[in-house]
């Protein structure tokens, strides 16, 4: 008997039909002589459309009450779950995040889970019951609702894996695995049988939104190995786990493309120390996400300081750097240029192999894709192009590392 985690996403729970189909292979998994945890998000849509009824009724919704609201939509999804195991013949029970012992920090909606108290669960599971857990949740010290990021069901499937001591974690989703890069956008993408942690997290972050990049990271963490599948075929997924040294004989793992950028460019800075320094001080505290940044110094005493952020931060970063361009920043001005976005590629290999940035901008010159700007890491390179060449730009760099092909 193993004990086995399993989570349906959003698409995959999106309908009564799909929920029977879960239900079935919840159940079909316990009577392979397992216990079971199955992690269920909202229904497809439904967070999204309670964030914008939010923004309906407030311009600044309260993250308090947001959590209060957006962590609703799992608390469906786990009772039809389990009346849908019922009505099937099994014993299920629905748990809130707050019931499975979930504690979290209060940075309301984006919360970081502290400790679980498994008991609950473990003894439902002793019991025999299949356990139907609300993900994306949790509780803080003051007793109040959290939740944890988008996507953050795959937080909450990671954490009670590693919590429970789970044999196994199974990412149920609405495509086949991980592949060299989103098969909708690219359409010879491959899966990958594996992936290693430092891989998947480096996609999840710049872009992959199969896994949730906070959730990767914490199966790494606490050495969890996981496997994303498909919830409507039924053939292996990728496993993403620990890297052995054959991983590194592949180059590129794979391609993320993240849209809706937007460049800031901050002219006239005075080249002194401390100019930088104040840029982004302001920009964290006021939580902006920056990406690459660049800086080049005039023989005039003056800098141009150029960030990439998302599309989505550039109101926020806008406010916050007024008052800096009146006081410490007299005389610069800020730009902002929106319609970029960012291509990477990523993989172990990049440590062995050499060549590898030369060929992946030969290709997009090939195809005339200027690129805007570089960012390197040990394990990727990211290049900002037009987004409305960055599917192109996926597609030639795909094609340039033969990603589409078995490796040998
Ligand atoms: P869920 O609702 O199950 O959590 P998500 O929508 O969060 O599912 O993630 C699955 C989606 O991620 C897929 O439908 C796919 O379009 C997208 N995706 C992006 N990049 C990749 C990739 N490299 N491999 C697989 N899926 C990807
Ligand atoms: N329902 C939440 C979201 O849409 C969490 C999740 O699905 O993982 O982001
Ligand atoms: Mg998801």
């Amino acid at each position: 008997m193993a004990l086995i985690v399993q989570k349906f996403g959003g698409t995959s729970v999106g309908s009564a039909e799909r929920i029977r189909n879960v239900a079935a292979r919840i159940l079909a998994t316990q009577q392979e002589g397992h216990q079971v945890v199955a992690v269920v998000s909202a229904m497809g849509g439904v967070t999204n459309r309670l964030v914008e009824l939010a923004h309906e009724v407030s311009s600044h919704p309260l993250e308090k009450e947001m959590d209060v609201l957006l962590s609703t939509g799992e608390q469906q999804t786990i009772a039809l779950t389990s009346m849908a195991i019922a009505a099937l013949g099994g014993q299920a029970v629905s748990y809130t995040g707050r019931q499975a012992g979930i504690l979290t920090t209060s940075a309301h909606t984006r919360a970081r889970i502290e400790d679980i108290d498994g008991s609950a669960v473990q003894s439902e599971l002793e019991a025999g019951k299949i356990v139907i857990l609300a993900g994306f949740q949790g509780l803080d010290r003051e007793g109040r609702i959290t939740t944890l990021g988008r996507g953050g069901s795959d937080l909450t499937a990671i954490a009670m894996a590693a919590a429970l001591q789970a044999d196994r974690c199974q990412i149920f989703t609405d495509v086949e695995g991980v592949f060299t890069c989103d098969p909708r956008l690219v359409k010879d993408a491959r899966k990958l049988d594996e992936i290693a942690y430092d891989e998947m997290l480096e996609m999840a972050s710049s872009g992959t939104k199969v896994m949730q990049s906070r959730s990767v990271e914490f199966a790494q963490k606490y050495g969890v190995p996981f496997e994303v599948r498909s919830s409507l075929a039924d053939r292996p997924g990728t496993l993403v786990t620990e890297e052995h040294p054959n991983m590194e004989q592949v180059v590129i793992r794979g391609i993320s493309i993240e849209k809706d950028q937007a460049n800031v460019v901050i002219r006239e800075v005075p080249d002194t120390p401390g100019s930088a320094g104040s840029i982004f001080r302001a920009l964290a505290e006021a939580d902006v996400n920056v990406d690459m940044i660049i800086q080049n110094v005039s023989n005039v005493g003056k800098a141009r300081i150029s960030f990439t952020l998302p599309q989505n931060d550039l109101e926020r970063a806008r406010e916050v750097m007024a008052p800096l361009l009146e006081n410490q920043l007299q005389g610069a001005h800020l730009e902002a240029e929106l319609g970029i976005a960012k291509l990477s590629a990523v993989g172990i290999g990049m440590r062995s192999h050499s060549g590898v940035a030369a060929k992946m901008f030969g290709a997009l010159s090939d195809a005339g894709i200027n690129i805007q700007m570089i960012s390197t890491s040990e394990i990727k390179i990211a290049v900002i192009v037009n987004q409305a060449r960055i599917e192109e730009a996926a597609h030639v760099v795909h094609q340039a590392f033969d990603l589409h092909k078995e490796p040998a």
